[in-house]
């Protein structure tokens, strides 16, 4: 092909393709109340939250980085669960009087054991956030709501060369992404920033996991540089989540500098610097 029509035909294909890969949906609306029954401190700054409820006994997660909303119920407040039928949660949650209206935060699932009826949810605690606070002074016994979600990891069924980037928020669901992953051929890179070297984990994985350090830098502005000089070309997949300005970052970087198909790079900012989930 020539190459003006091949530049046309590459510029038409990008313009038309979907701005992000498809998730796994899930099929219907799911919600219930959990009961925290174990905290485990992964390190001071990440706590694992056990929960249980006969539901989870039945629960299917739709993949593996699975997401989910905890409904937080104000303190000393009973739980109330929104209308499931309303699609959106948060206009469910605004239909419930102020003083008994949960507050809504998106975490992933960490580990689900049907077997047990338990999940574990692993929470991020920073300085400041009511969803942090929570996790920090929760006790046993507690009951949350469980908003069932949709999970992001959806690479092509074929084996295909993937970047896996996530900062500290998204590193419980890249460490289930990689724990589930059959093993393949091609290459499979993953680049996690942390704010520092504490914040570093073992995951049982066969593929290499590279470890930067933010430090007192800006979010993703580590991980942007490692994705520079990442030893992985011609990505056939990439999943890229954190803070916004490290997914959409590298996502543009992706698809402006690498030439990866956008409808190949799953994207999602999981927190904004300065700014409350809401
Ligand atoms: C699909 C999805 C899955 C997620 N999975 C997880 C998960 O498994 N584990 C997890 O810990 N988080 C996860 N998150 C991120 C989490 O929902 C956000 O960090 C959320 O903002 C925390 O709520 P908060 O009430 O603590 O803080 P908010 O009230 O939302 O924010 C208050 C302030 O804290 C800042 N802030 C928020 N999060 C952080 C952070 N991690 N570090 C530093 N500053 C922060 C905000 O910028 C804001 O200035 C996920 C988010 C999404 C959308």
């Amino acid at each position: 092909m020539p190459e003006f029509l091949r530049q046309t035909v590459d510029t038409f294909r990008k313009a038309t393709a979907p701005a992000r890969a498809e998730m796994n949906l899930r099929a219907r609306r799911e919600q219930f109340a959990i009961t925290l029954t174990a905290v485990t401190d992964v390190h001071e700054n990440l706590r694992r939250l056990t929960f249980t409820s006969p539901a989870l006994a039945d629960f299917v997660p739709t993949g593996p980085d699975e997401q989910c909303a905890l409904l937080l119920p104000p303190s000393g407040q009973a739980l109330r669960l929104p209308d499931l039928q309303t699609a959106s949660v948060r206009h469910a949650l605004a239909a419930l009087p102020v003083d008994a209206r949960p507050l809504l935060r998106w975490y992933v699932v960490r580990a689900h054991r049907p077997e047990a009826a338990e999940i574990d949810v692993d929470v991020v605690l920073h300085e400041d956030g009511p969803g942090s606070d929570w996790a920090r002074s929760v006790e046993i016994g507690t009951q949350v709501g469980f908003r069932a979600g949709s999970s992001g990891y959806r690479p092509p069924s074929s084996p295909t060369r993937q970047l896996l980037v996530a900062d500290e928020t998204a590193l419980p669901a890249l460490s289930v992404i990689l724990e589930q992953m059959p093993l393949q051929e091609q290459p499979i890179h993953s680049i996690v920033e942390v704010p520092s070297a504490k914040y570093r984990l073992t995951i049982d994985t066969p593929y290499p996991v590279e470890w930067v350090y933010r430090n007192q830098g800006e979010p993703g502005s580590r991980a942007a540089y490692a994705v520079k000089t990442s030893p992985v070309d011609d990505l056939g997949y990439a999943w890229v989540c954190g803070e916004v300005g490290l997914a959409t970052g590298i996502r543009k970087y992706l698809v402006k500098e690498r030439d990866v198909d956008p409808a190949a790079i799953f994207f999602s900012g999981f927190w904004k610097k300065g700014t409350p989930a809401g």
